[in-house]
């Protein structure tokens, strides 16, 4: 199905996006154009920063942190609170902002990104109040403490897919542990970030938070070797993850990596297909299938694969596709007409490998202003025996493939043998057998009858190819300290080494 609205009131934004360096907006002397990718069109201009931006952010958040790191943990615990307030304030003008940016359907950026990202700001608000050391029992003779102290600058790169829930996942733990902060987007989804900290900017000390915006290639890489960076934050794809740890092995610095994703549904023999469908279809449809959680392989149980595969792609040629501001859309645009190529290019080397297409697979005609969009239907593969490289490489797209397996070993073999491991997931009747099959997939998260569950508390982050590092949870706060220990000694006697 396609959508036919046709939104009237499309966001423009007249004057270039400034950088935010030391709690000043500070125009850049190029700009680079966001686009629309339900239309095509160019909806805003972005500044391009340049190293010699990086340089004065870094220094920015340099001075800043001076004075931030001092601060009483209950004052930023109000000033996390407030952010968050100040974003739930100004909802009403998010979702509009983040459809347009990168074609989430506006229904979900409004159910989801916002509120998430509000909330992000009140745990890190309430759990830092729990941000303290330990003593270390050494007897009567000392007394030894640790502290997790801030490490400085940080440096928080993000991508384009869920960009106002990624740099409230940077920024509110960095913050809320005493360190300052040096942002930089996505140059395909700039703006939402610039708009998020000129919203909440004035809460905090000039330099606390800063903005540059650019090219990965360039400002990206000069950020992340600047030598007053403490610590790198990225989320992003596996390779560039690859090079900027690169980037950083002089220096030495620690890093959070957040990195791609091949997430595997196994569904055993007795689950309730109904419940397993809705998750099927949020968990690869949801955010265009443009998310690091994707559920990109659903292995289903021999005895079900023929009864799950007909729902599911009936279900997926359902899906109303079209302009991610209609609020009937169901799955907007791909984020851009290269990256929709991709996809595409990836489905037909699927098909051309032995999968055989159940839904989808096309671009679909679109009328008038929607012409110059990127769009994609929703596609389900059928691949039994999971040969493809839709079983292997994530497309980061609303593309499902589903196979069918035997024994429990065959498919944790299957589920495991692929590079990622950020997000697998269980569906059984039996919890006994769910616990068995959780035990042995490797990832860092498995959700058990339930798909996209990410409460704050629960930490979120991969292992193998997709990254070390947990967001979202009390631990995180740890991400961003270094442990600190002071030893005091009571004690005048001495071994006898130099008498
Ligand atoms: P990307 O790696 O192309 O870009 C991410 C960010 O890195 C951008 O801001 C980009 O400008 C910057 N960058 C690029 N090259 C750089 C360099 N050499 N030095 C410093 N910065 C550089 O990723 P993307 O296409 O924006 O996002 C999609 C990827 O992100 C997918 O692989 C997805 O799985 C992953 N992702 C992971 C998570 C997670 O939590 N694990 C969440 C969201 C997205």
């Amino acid at each position: 199905m396609t959508a036919t609205h046709t939104a009237t009131a499309r966001l423009t934004l007249d004057a270039p996006q400034p950088l935010l360096v030391g709690g000043e907006e500070v125009p850049a002397d190029r700009s680079f154009p966001a686009v629309d990718p339900s239309t095509g069109r160019v909806w805003a201009q972005v500044a391009e920063g340049t190293a010699g931006d990086v340089d004065r952010a870094v220094a920015a958040a340099q001075r800043a942190f001076q004075t931030w790191r001092q601060t009483s943990l209950d004052t930023r615990q109000a000033l996390l609170w407030a952010v968050a307030e100040r974003l739930t304030q100004d909802a009403a003008r998010w979702p509009a902002l983040l459809a347009t940016e990168n074609g989430r359907a506006v229904r979900e950026a409004g159910f989801i990104d916002v509120p998430t990202a509000a909330e992000i700001f009140r745990f890190f608000s309430g759990v830092v109040r729990d941000l303290h050391g330990r003593t270390v029992p050494c007897g009567p003779g000392a007394h030894v403490f640790t502290e997790p102290r801030p490490v400085g600058v940080v440096a928080a790169i993000v991508p384009w897919n869920s960009p106002l829930i990624s740099v409230a996942h940077k920024l509110a733990p960095a913050l809320a542990a005493g360190n300052t902060v040096v942002v930089k987007p996505s140059e395909l989804a700039s703006v939402s970030t610039v708009e998020f900290v000129r919203l909440v900017q004035d809460l905090f000390p000039p330099g606390v938070v800063n903005v540059v915006t650019g090219f990965g290639h360039d400002v990206g890489r000069a950020l992340v070797s600047h030598p007053g960076v403490a610590k790198v934050s990225f989320t992003g794809g596996t390779e560039t993850g690859r090079r900027i740890l690169g980037d950083v092995a002089d220096r030495l610095i620690p890093t959070v990596m957040e990195l791609g994703g091949k997430g595997s549904m196994v569904v055993c023999p007795d689950a309730d297909l109904s419940t397993v469908t809705e998750d099927v279809l949020t968990g690869i449809f949801a955010a265009n299938g443009e998310v690091c959680f994707a559920s990109s392989r659903l292995m289903v149980h021999r005895d079900r694969y023929d009864e799950l595969l007909e729902r599911v792609a009936a279900r997926a040629d359902a899906i109303v596709v079209g302009d991610a501001l209609d609020p009937a859309t169901q799955l907007g645009p791909l984020i851009t007409a290269g990256h929709r190529d991709v996809v595409a290019k990836r489905v037909q080397a699927a098909l051309s490998e032995g999968a055989e297409l159940r839904a989808g697979g096309r671009t679909p005609e679109m009328s008038e202003e929607l012409a110059g969009g990127s769009y994609y239907r929703p596609t389900v593969l059928a691949s039994p025996d999971g040969l493809t490289c839709a079983s292997r490489e994530e497309f980061f797209g609303p593309v499902l493939t589903v196979e069918a397996w035997t024994s429990e070993d065959e498919v944790v073999d299957r589920v495991n043998r692929v590079a990622y491991g950020l997000a697998n997931g269980v569906w059984s009747a039996d919890l006994g057998q769910a616990h068995r099959l959780a035990d042995r997939l490797d990832s860092g998260m498995v959700w058990v009858n339930t798909w996209f569950a990410t409460p704050l508390g629960q930490p979120q982050g991969g292992v193998k190819a997709s990254g070390f590092g947990r967001e979202g949870a009390t631990a995180t706060l740890l991400e961003y300290t270094a442990t600190k220990v002071v030893h005091t000694s009571f004690d005048t006697t001495r071994p006898p080494m130099w008498t």
